[in-house]
């Protein structure tokens, strides 16, 4: 899960990134690299507790044709960590959506079993576990 909704307001252009951001943007375009996806147009934003399903810390939303996502990431301000921890756990929040979208042509229809898979891949391509 990690996971919800949008707002697109970094993809319409018109917003300069925040510093986090623009951090999470360089992560972000790493991992497509070291998973092949380089070919996807995907953008990352802060996205506020309110905004996310409880107990989650991100969300993806994608079209696997036209390869576009957006991968929301909880705000620092609401996060329950702080220094590398929070660093490590964002890490770990932009990977497991990308997982999310590279297997989900496998998906299966039990979320909590979706969920266990795109955990242990996304523990094992960090090489250590994350925070929460
Ligand atoms: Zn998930």
């Amino acid at each position: 899960m990690r996971a919800i909704a949008t707002l697109l307001l970094c993809a319409m252009g018109g917003f300069p990134m925040s510093p986090v951001e623009s951090h999470l943007d360089r992560q972000l375009k790493t991992w497509q690299r070291r998973l092949g996806m380089d070919d996807w147009r995907l953008t990352i934003r802060l996205v506020r507790q309110n905004d996310l399903d409880k107990n989650t810390w991100g969300n993806a939303e994608w079209d696997p044709k036209g390869k576009t996502g957006t991968i929301s990431v909880l705000d620092p301000v609401d996060y329950n960590l702080r220094g590398a921890d929070l660093r490590l756990d964002m890490e770990c929040t932009i990977v497991h959506e990308l997982v999310h979208m590279q297997v989900a042509p496998f998906d299966a229809p039990d979320e909590n079993v979706r969920e266990d898979v795109v955990n242990h891949i996304m523990t094992a391509l960090l090489n250590r576990a994350c925070p929460n």
